[in-house]
């Protein structure tokens, strides 16, 4: 018999040609194999067992970069002509193939970069068709070299006949190349000019000396720093404005990792029936170790190695290993842990180009290891939590972009979402392929801006997607929001910030909904004009309806308040102490600001946030006893990330934070992890004029409890832990509650909060002891760099309810 298979997904640029040709060789097969727009198509022909067996594999046993989603099989007519065949790919129609990831380098490949007898010995470009740059070095499709950065090194004699060589492991490996024909490593000064002698050995001798070298890696520079040498990494911090927040390193091997970090999960905080997920259990070696090469944030052992300024009081460490060969050379020569943060200063995107990269980074390198082969687009590294086993992604980038997140359902036109504003991701999305962009950074400057922009026109060039859809966050001034109305000739569609959080948890997971979505971070444009973000929804795909969320407080200063977690406590205070809390007219008995009597006669006036801020407190008292006079300058917020800025700053963990979220990660960082009780938090229901009750979680419940707990001289990190547990369960409460209600058996989780390990463990095991299923992220972040996903979702399902379109969301 003879069958036409034809193979969709990922499978052009990972060796999957040769694959099959070595199946068909084994299994006796005649025909031929070749990529087209759709794919890779095969027509086997021989006994029907033998074919059989060919799709088996072609299913079940690709090549490790591949990824099969569809196989398809047809019978034609035999021919009877002898022989299989690799055939030339068909031309290119304008159709879709599927760019692979970057994949960290191969053993194969490995094991020739460190043989002396290899003519590829110390070659930092070593790869194949298992490993080595895609989609970074992919200037269009199809995936042939001359559409690669690759394009200006003609292939010499030795690596044309690997390339041509179907039995080779380089047949067609679009990068490969040689020391006789490929990319040569140099390192410049500041200035561009050469250093002399071995690029590899000066630099680590430069790196040992206490010298910050900017490296050029798969999808950006990074800047590297011996991570033992605190007087480099303080420098390095110094250079880069980054007062704060954890630097990630780059380590030679496994042993490595186990010497800084614990390698085994955390003990589950309950021995609850926990349902989330479904296989997906990664080992951390395995991630560490894997082809996707992410930063895995593990739990750092005492002590350790690294200096002090590497993550200032964390015990958390970011920690990736070698991805490329040049990677490998230079831990090698080193021998320590280096710090590898990404190239960029302050909150800018990761510089990729040479010359933008010497302009922008020359004021913090004292020399640049690069080479000459371009990076046509950028990419930072993925950054990755292991929860219970299972990979929770934390930033998806290398290694993961742009492999397509498959929908739940095809969208009927093609739709372009532009994401929110903080973790910017923009996503592409057409029939049942989301291609998301990766990490660009917080969208609020211009540089950010131009690479949100271009990245948008890369990515409709590469896939020869039109969008006649464009998605963009409720908020009018995110930059991602003007860029949407500016576009001419699309429909716009704006999608509330948690709706598209719970909807990109259900595309994640395939799924369509209706839920109950738990959607907990800092911010996010509610259509009632307050800023939400401790939401609980009754939400699909298309639409949405409020049904619970935290108790609103003002945040006095608006985005100040952000920065100034003291702010909230004085607003958190307030609202619990002040007469205000039971009384919304905001003046009957206003409570009187000042250091020694604040708030009437509750045990505040002795807390050290009060006595901290003393100076400024006054002013905030006044933003907060003005109520709604004071409009913009105190707005109302249902934010669960300002709930923990609030509590940390009542603990004095941080008054002030250099970055979101840094107040938050302290308080999940103290929190006693053998304390298992929590404070005791109602959950009221309001009664709207019309439509069902709305749930309110009262926030001020908590804070009473920690300003008791530390009037009782109770340990912070004990109070820490109460915290966690008492708003866990408060949610938990208010979740079983509206799915009764709304006759619900599935939970979605997302937000940013939910990086929280110590929180998400909690609500987790608390949903399913209610009986819920709990859905989880898996594929992309939960924090705002998933939102895009979620906007594409939403859009495409009011799309498929015709008309529906151009509306705002129900
Ligand atoms: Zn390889
Ligand atoms: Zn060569």
């Amino acid at each position: 018999m003879r069958s036409l298979v034809r193979v969709r997904g990922v499978v052009q640029g990972v060796g999957f040609r040769p694959f099959v040709h070595a199946l068909a060789v084994r299994y006796g097969l005649a025909g031929l194999v070749g990529n087209d727009p759709g794919g890779v198509f095969i027509e086997a022909e021989g006994p029907v067992a033998a074919v059989s067996a060919l799709v088996e594999d072609v299913r079940h046993r690709a090549p490790a970069l591949a990824v099969v989603e569809r196989v398809e099989v047809t019978p034609i007519a035999p021919t009877g002509t002898a022989g299989f065949h690799i055939v030339p790919s068909l031309p290119y129609g304008g159709g879709r193939t599927l760019v692979p990831p970057d994949a960290a380098t191969c053993d194969a490949c490995l094991a020739e970069l460190n043989d002396p007898a290899d003519r590829r010995y110390r070659y930092p470009f070593v790869n194949c068709t298992g490993c080595g740059p895609r989609y970074t070095i992919v200037t269009a499709l199809p995936y042939d070299r001359p559409a690669t950065t690759m394009a200006g090194f003609p292939l010499c004699p030795a690596c044309r006949a690997e390339y041509e060589d179907p039995a080779d492991r380089r047949f067609h490996a679009q990068p490969v190349c040689c020391p006789a024909c490929g990319p040569v490593l140099s390192l410049v000064t500041p200035g561009g000019a050469a250093i002399p002698g071995d690029p590899v050995g000066a630099a680590a001798a430069l790196l040992a000396a206490g010298g910050i070298v900017a490296i050029k890696g798969l999808g950006g520079y990074h800047l590297a720093a011996d991570a033992t040498d605190e007087r480099a990494v303080a420098t390095l911090r110094a250079r880069k404005h980054r007062p704060h927040k954890p630097f990630a390193l780059m380590l030679p091997d496994l042993t490595a990792v186990s010497l800084l970090c614990h390698l085994d999960l955390p003990a589950p905080l309950t021995s609850g029936d926990h349902r989330s997920g479904d296989g997906f259990r990664d080992s951390v070696a395995g991630v560490l170790t894997g082809p996707r090469r992410p930063i895995v944030l593990l739990p750092r052992r005492p002590g350790g190695g690294v200096a002090p300024s590497v993550a200032p009081s964390d015990d958390v460490l970011g920690v990736m290993l070698p991805y490329t060969p040049l990677h490998h050379l230079l831990t090698g020569e080193v021998g320590r842990p280096l710090v590898l943060t990404s190239g960029n200063v302050a909150d800018e995107p990761i510089a990729h180009r040479d010359g933008d990269a010497l302009a922008r980074l020359g004021a913090v390198a004292d020399a640049f290891l690069t080479h000459d082969r371009p990076i046509h687009v950028p990419a930072d590294d993925s950054v990755v939590r292991v929860f219970r086993g299972t990979q929770v992604p934390v930033r998806r980038a290398r290694g993961h972009a742009p492999e397509p997140i498959t929908l739940p359902r095809p969208l009927p036109r093609p739709v372009l979402a532009c994401g929110a504003e903080l973790k910017s991701t923009f996503c592409l999305a057409t029939d049942r392929h989301a291609f998301l962009s990766p990490h660009i950074g917080d969208l609020e400057n211009y540089e950010t801006l131009r690479a949100f922009t271009g990245g948008i026109e890369h990515f409709r060039r590469l896939f020869g997607i039109d969008p006649a859809v464009v998605a963009h966050d409720l908020h009018p001034e995110y930059l991602s929001t003007k860029y949407a109305l500016g576009l001419p000739g699309v429909e716009t569609v704006a999608v509330q910030h948690h709706h598209a959080h719970i909807a990109s948890c259900l595309a994640d997971n395939g799924e369509t909904g209706p839920v109950v979505g738990i959607a907990l971070d800092g911010t996010g444009y509610g259509p009632d004009g307050t800023i939400w973000g401790g939401e609980l929804l009754v939400a699909d795909l298309a639409g949405f309806r409020r049904a619970g969320h935290l108790e609103p407080v003002r945040m006095p200063g608006g985005v100040t308040a952000i920065r100034q977690p003291w702010r909230m406590a004085a607003a958190y205070l307030h609202t619990a102490y002040g007469p205000a809390a039971d009384n919304d007219d905001g003046h009957s008995h206003g409570p009187t600001a000042g250091r020694h009597a604040p708030y009437g006669s509750a045990p505040v006036g002795g807390l050290g946030v009060v006595r901290r801020n003393a100076a400024r407190w006054p002013a905030v008292a006044a933003l907060l006893a003005a109520g709604p006079a004071a409009g913009a300058a105190a707005p109302l917020t249902s934010s669960a990330g300002r709930l923990f800025d609030a509590v940390s700053a009542l603990l004095g963990l941080h008054d002030t934070v250099t970055y979101e979220g840094q107040a938050a990660m302290e308080l999940e960082r103290r929190a006693d992890r053998t304390v298992r009780d929590g404070y005791p938090v109602s959950v009221t229901a309001t009664a709207p004029a019309a439509g069902e009750d709305v749930l309110v979680i009262r926030g001020t419940d908590l804070v009473r409890g920690v300003v008791e707990d530390l009037g009782r001289g109770v340990q912070p990190a004990v109070i820490a832990a109460r915290f966690h547990h008492g708003l866990a369960a408060a949610v938990v409460t208010a979740a079983a509650r509206v799915a009764a209600g709304a006759d619900l058996g599935t939970v979605a989780l997302s937000g940013g909060v939910f990086g929280n390990m110590l929180l998400l463990g909690a609500v987790a095991d608390g949903l399913a002891r209610a009986g819920l299923r709990v859905l989880l992220h898996r594929r992309v972040p939960g924090n705002d760099g998933g939102v895009s996903l979620g906007q594409a979702a939403v859009a495409g399902a009011l799309d498929a309810r015709r008309g529906a379109v151009g509306r705002p969301p129900p």
